[in-house]
């Protein structure tokens, strides 16, 4: 079969279907409520007299503002609209109907409990039902959540239930094995500990080879074969 038609791209197709489980996609905070750059450099100079140092000396002089433009980063996820980003799907696969699965997708997030780093990796899978999307539309949707302050579990069924929800698949499947530092930098100081998470959706909750499949393609960096 040739490969190099065009393929068809198709918007907005994901209708309102329900839901119920799934995290709000969209920003929580609106915009008007949302205080200045000047209070949020404050706030950082406040917290660093907290901490016992002086936010006047020359080395903590541009602190603040630094520390504002690295949140900028580190909480980019609320602009980003996940939905969004899976909306564009390609439906001409020429009958491609096996497992699509994206391997260590590093992240970077944040423990909404102590505002620290969880850092780690996310493998994401799901079986096409005519539609697929780009692969790295899977790492972007890791993103936009991960880039938020969060848990891992809710980050891991956000990304799965948004896949599913857009895409309507017949499965997908979420795996997050990532290292906390409010575990290790902080309480009860264990290094080396990762949290894993998994969320299975469709075929990969229903059939457990589907499901073996997945795990083996993400352990043994190779494919079922
Ligand atoms: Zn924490």
């Amino acid at each position: 079969m040739p490969l190099d038609r065009p393929a068809s791209v198709v918007r907005d197709t994901a209708g309102p279907r329900g839901s119920a489980d799934r995290a709000s996609a969209a920003p929580a905070r609106p915009d008007s409520e949302r205080p200045s750059r000047d209070e949020a450099e404050q706030a950082v100079r406040t917290l660093l007299q907290w901490a016992g140092d002086d936010p006047g000396r020359e080395g903590l002089r541009d602190t603040p503002r630094r520390v504002a433009a690295a949140y900028e980063e580190f909480f980019s996820g609320y602009g980003e609209d996940p939905e969004d980003i899976l909306r564009r799907t390609f439906e001409e696969v020429d009958g491609y109907d096996e497992m699509v699965v994206l391997r260590d997708i590093r992240f970077e997030s944040y423990c909404e409990h102590h505002m620290v780093p969880i850092i780690g990796t996310a493998h994401v899978g799901y079986l096409p039902d005519s539609r697929v999307v780009g692969i790295s539309k899977l790492a972007r949707v890791v993103d936009a959540y991960a880039k938020r302050l969060q848990i891992q579990e809710k980050l891991t069924a956000q990304v799965a239930n948004t896949i599913n929800d857009v895409l309507q698949p017949k499965g997908v499947a979420v795996v997050m094995e990532a290292a906390h530092q409010c575990m290790t930098t902080r309480g009860v100081h264990k290094p080396g500990v990762t949290m894993v998470t998994s969320r299975m959706l469709g075929a990969f909750r229903s059939c457990s080879d589907t499901r073996r499949e997945f795990l083996s393609m993400i352990r043994n960096g190779g494919g079922s074969a």
